[in-house]
């Protein structure tokens, strides 16, 4: 088994595979699994935050990979200004991807994993097995899993290529600080955000938007500006830059992650919310999913379980971010209307934090934001009613 890519995909998938401790399966005891990767535990550009769901599932994440910050303090900022800051219910954990990459790979090689540092340039089918050509030598797999990332040129090799309009751009930097604070900023009519995620020795700071509608100048000029409202430094930070997977509608109803002799997981297959970036758990899990699947000798059923665990949820996610972004509700963005009513109305903050601990649904989502708007609107009048009440009694007692 050849896995191309050592991130959070390739890791896990590996890890799953080689868990005979646990699993106690036999076919896994005979398997040899090797993972290929080019830059062994880097630091990967990425926010590197983990919701309270991915914790939750992956335990070990909280209790052995260190070090971490554990963040209870966040903001969300919209475009006009605006802005409401609150305590997190659920911690979001937050990871320097060298210290996230590096540990998933040593777990993998724990199990018996074979790591090795080298870049595929290329791979083709060679009397029933694959032959991968690396840069230092050629190799030979029975099967191929791609979890290469984002950024691969491997795909097109097995599935069709994405569109620049199924991904973001993204641009930032490592800034030297230290911070307890987690700040998200919309901005006004922008498929996309500006973030500051506190790391234990650093921030990362960053923005995303749609490839097919910003220039990285464009996405420098915005993050800049939220940097400078904020104070954070730019000058010394290093700079990084990466794609983000975020599919449109039309490719996540032609989703393709397996075939004759292969599989695709992670950001390699598109498994990232487009409506928020997030794309580590999927990784993960899709690595868990598909080697279960692989491990009971049925790796068609892998699309299946993928999008009955997330994938549907994924896709709704891409319907709903246009109007999310560029939407408006009673006249002003929806992404503002959003900071106001959570900062006025505690049913739309225990919404919100249901979204950031990944509990509530997409397709549950409209119905929930309408039925908790109906019933913040009720609160607000039944207080302003309370407070003209209560200002009429007042006004009673001075002229009596
Ligand atoms: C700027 C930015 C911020 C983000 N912030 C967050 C966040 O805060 N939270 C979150 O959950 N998600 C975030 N994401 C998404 C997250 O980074 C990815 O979803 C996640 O890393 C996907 O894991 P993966 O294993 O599929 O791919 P990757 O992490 O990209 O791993 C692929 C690996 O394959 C290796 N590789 C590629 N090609 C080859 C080759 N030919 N030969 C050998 N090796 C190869 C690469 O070196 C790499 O290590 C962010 C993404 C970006 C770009």
């Amino acid at each position: 088994m050849a896995i191309i890519g050592g991130g959070p995909a390739g890791s896990m998938t590996a890890e799953r595979l080689l868990r005979t401790g646990i699993s106690g399966n036999s076919c896994s005891r005979n398997l040899q699994v090797t993972v290929f990767e080019e830059k062994l535990g880097w630091e990967k550009p990425c926010g590197g935050g983990l919701p309270a769901k991915a914790v939750v599932r992956y335990p070990f994440l909280l209790e052995a990979c260190e070090p971490h910050a554990v963040i209870q303090e966040a903001e969300l900022i919209a475009g006009s200004g605006e802005a409401v800051r609150f305590h997190l219910r659920a911690p979001i954990v937050i990871y320097s991807r060298s210290v996230l990459n590096s540990f998933l790979l040593r777990r993998a090689e724990s199990r018996g994993a074979r790591i090795v540092a080298d870049h595929i340039t290329s791979f083709h089918r060679d009397g029933g097995r694959w032959r991968l050509e690396g840069r230092n030598h050629a190799y030979h797999a029975d099967f191929l899993v791609l979890a290469s990332g984002a950024r691969s040129s491997l795909r097109p090799l097995v599935a069709s290529r994405f569109e620049p309009r199924d991904f973001m751009l993204t641009y930032g930097y490592y800034v030297p600080a230290s911070d307890s604070l987690l700040r998200i900023q919309f901005l006004t009519d922008f498929e996309g955000y500006a973030w500051a995620f506190p790391r234990p020795d650093h921030l990362s700071i960053g923005i995303c938007g749609k490839l097919n509608e910003n220039s990285m100048a464009m996405l420098r000029e915005r993050l800049h500006s939220f940097m400078q409202n904020f104070g954070y430094a730019a000058e010394t930070a290093p700079i990084f830059s990466h794609l983000l997977p975020a599919l449109n509608p039309n490719s996540w109803s032609k989703l393709e992650l397996t075939g004759e002799g292969w599989a695709i997981a992670g950001d390699a297959g598109g498994l990232v919310d487009p409506l928020t970036g997030e794309g580590i758990y999927f990784a993960m899990r899709s690595g868990e999913l598909l080697a279960e699947s692989l491990l009971a000798s049925a790796p068609q059923r892998y699309p299946a379980r993928v999008g009955r665990e997330f994938g549907r949820r994924l896709a709704m996610g891409a319907r709903l971010a246009p109007r999310f972004y560029h939407g408006e509700f009673l006249g002003k963005p929806s992404t503002t209307r959003l900071v106001e009513f959570c900062s006025r109305s505690p049913a739309f903050m225990n919404l919100l934090q249901d979204l950031l601990e990944g509990a509530q649904s997409y397709t549950s989502l409209p119905r929930r934001a309408y039925q908790t708007f109906a019933k913040g609107a009720l609160q607000m009048a039944a207080k302003a009613a309370g407070r003209k009440l209560s200002a009429l009694n007042d006004l009673m007692k001075v002229r009596a």
